[in-house]
């Protein structure tokens, strides 16, 4: 049996939290872009190199958000705000428990993406919103085409698409802390820029 126990009164504050982690401080990581521009693959790259660093993090994609937290939402508009709104709450969570979150999410306007950013940066302590915009181009988009959507997009069998659809615009970051030529960039090289990224703010050690 442990003895050595010591009970800490009152709430662990973020900082002390980080602290017990040591190598990072907690961030969200949100990578935006059209479907198909490499969002989930950069990002399994990401929390893959970021956990054999021994550093905690953790990813909110389609696969773990929209089949459980988010299963009664749909993609009516209203629904898609409040899709981005919980991923933010989320993350905000993540974040403050001193983990690298990292999400990946069309997040096709910018007002959702500012409303994720503005519940890290009012928080107390406020909490890093990094914005990675996964930038490739509809043309690469639909030459990738993984699960067949822009094909299907064209043959007029899936009406609102993000990137193609009037009714579904994708506002671009204007301002995003980093910017990914993603079609010339590689998997690899996506990952370096942003783990370099990581540590020029202090975020992780070297
Ligand atoms: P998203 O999550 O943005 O919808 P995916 O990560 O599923 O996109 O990637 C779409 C396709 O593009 C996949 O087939 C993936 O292998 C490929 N891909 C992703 N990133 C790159 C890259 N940087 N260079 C070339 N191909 C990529």
């Amino acid at each position: 049996m442990a003895t050595n126990i010591t009970f800490h009164p009152g709430n662990v504050t973020h900082a002390e939290r980080c602290s017990f982690l040591r190598a990072q401080t907690g961030a969200t990581l949100w990578l935006t872009g059209l479907s198909a521009s490499g969002k989930s693959t950069i990002a399994t790259a990401l929390e893959q190199y970021l956990l054999h660093r021994g550093l905690h993090a953790y990813r909110l994609d389609g696969d773990n958000i929209r089949f459980g937290l988010n299963k009664d939402l749909g993609f009516s508009q209203k629904d898609r705000e409040e899709n981005i709104r919980r991923i933010g709450e989320v993350s905000l969570l993540f974040a403050d428990s001193a983990s690298l979150c990292v999400t990946s999410f069309i997040s096709p306007y910018a007002a959702d993406r500012e409303l994720a950013r503005k519940l890290h940066t009012s928080h107390k302590p406020a909490l890093p919103f990094i914005e990675i915009f996964v930038d490739a181009s509809l043309a690469e988009c639909e030459r990738r085409d993984p699960k067949g959507l822009y094909a299907k997009v064209r043959k007029g069998e899936i009406k609102s698409f993000t990137g193609i659809s009037e009714d579904a615009p994708y506002e671009r970051p204007q301002k995003p802390e980093i910017h990914i030529d993603a079609d010339k960039t590689s998997v690899e090289d996506a990952v370096k820029v942003i783990a370099h990224y990581l540590i020029e703010k202090g975020i992780i050690k070297a």
